[in-house]
């Protein structure tokens, strides 16, 4: 069986540095803000570039604290992808405000920057683009926009740590970047963690603030806060894996390279492309099956056949926001974003981890060709 992602893998290459440096973290008793936690933050912060960066307990919780450090809130709109993971939107309805959506580019799965303008109104205070998969948004034209309209940009980076634009890394091209260090994500910790990384002083100490339970100086609230701290071990374990990060980010391209080569003939399926302006990181190969219908059985139906074949694909991400239950209250429609609809039907993310070889990606090659052979035969039948 092949998975979409082997973790165990990663863990055996760094195991010998992981146990010593967990195991002075635990003879330490400091648990909470130990030393190793500031080391992490400033090594990150320096691998994005930014002056400052702010580190917490997850990528969602980056993303909400940017919101309420940007004083967003009730009445005001955020405008932002429906083909993402539901933590992008949440936070913005978690702090009041409305998620705005805009429709993808089929081609890069990434948010539209032609139809952002169309969605502005007076409401609007941020946009949140997602380099979904590792790939960058193209930036400049974003930033266009957003300047001209006087929003904040809040990069969701949490699939692209590394990732570049114009040779400048994600996170530092906007006034925030907010990272995850969810497991699976390009640079995990053994357990849950994020990062936020800004130039702008006035919100570094703003987020650290509603970080710490609105509080500065101890026992002293100037802000209803929250609880988000990155343990002391997850920051030993996760600077420990940056030094790691360019090496496995190099890694999952050759992977992406090896899949191109492998399938660039096969019919039926529209392989991903890298992009011209920047790095990708792959965190996902994600290739659409280009006549998969509307809802969906194609793709569900190779997904299946895949996994009884012995390769685990995965859906990133069968519903897209706006058709889902919970933002039933926002009146959107099917057909309201057809590309992000399209995506959704057509995605299939395949094994993609820095460790997969050669060997196992043929396999996969293989099987993928054979299976869409055998669904492409059983449509003919049918008709
Ligand atoms: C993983 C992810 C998040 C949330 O990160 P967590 O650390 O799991 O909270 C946000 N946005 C995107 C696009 C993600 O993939």
């Amino acid at each position: 069986m092949i998975p979409p992602v082997d973790l165990t893998e990663q863990f055996k290459l760094i195991q010998a540095e992981v146990n010593t440096a967990v195991a002075e973290v635990l003879a330490s008793g400091q648990y909470i803000n130990g030393p190793i936690v500031k080391t992490f933050t400033e090594a990150f912060g320096r691998s994005v570039g930014t002056d400052h960066c702010v580190v917490c307990n997850s990528g969602t919780d980056a993303l909400y604290l940017a919101l309420r450090a940007l004083n967003i809130g009730p009445g005001d709109e955020v405008i932002t992808s429906p083909f993402t993971f539901i933590a992008t939107a949440e936070v913005i309805s978690a702090v009041g405000a409305t998620p705005v959506f805009v429709d993808i580019d089929l081609d890069t799965f990434n948010i539209d920057i032609t139809q952002i303008a169309a969605a502005i109104t007076p409401r609007s205070r941020a946009i949140i683009p997602v380099h979904l998969f590792g790939r960058p948004v193209d930036m400049g034209p974003l930033l266009d926009i957003a300047s001209r309209h006087q929003l904040a940009v809040i990069e969701d980076c949490a699939q692209a740590t590394g990732a570049t634009w114009q040779g400048k890394p994600v996170g530092s091209l906007g006034h925030v970047g907010c990272f995850s260090f969810f497991p699976t994500k390009n640079l995990g910790g053994c357990g849950d963690g994020g990062a936020i990384t800004t130039n702008d002083p006035n919100l570094a100490d703003t987020m650290t603030m509603l970080r710490e339970h609105g509080s500065r100086v101890r026992y002293h609230h100037a802000a209803i806060g929250i609880n988000s701290r990155l343990d002391s071990v997850q920051a030993a374990i996760l600077d420990i894996k940056l030094r790691y990060l360019d090496q496995w980010n190099q890694q999952r391209a050759a992977v992406a390279q090896r899949y191109a080569t492998l399938l660039s003939d096969v019919e039926g399926i529209v392989l991903p492309q890298a992009p011209t302006f920047g790095q990708s990181v792959w965190n996902q190969y994600t290739l659409r099956i280009a006549g998969a219908t509307a809802e969906g059985q194609e793709r569900n139906q190779i997904q299946q056949r895949m996994r009884e074949a012995g390769v685990i694909c995965m859906v990133y991400y069968p519903i897209p926001l706006h058709l889902q239950e919970v933002y039933q209250s926002l009146g959107y429609k099917p057909g309201d974003f057809p590309q992000a609809e399209a995506a959704a039907h057509q995605v299939l993310s395949l094994p993609m981890f820095p460790e997969l070889d050669a060997a196992r990606q043929e396999v996969i090659a293989n099987t993928l060709k054979q299976v869409l052979a055998e669904v492409g035969l059983k449509a003919a039948q049918y008709c």
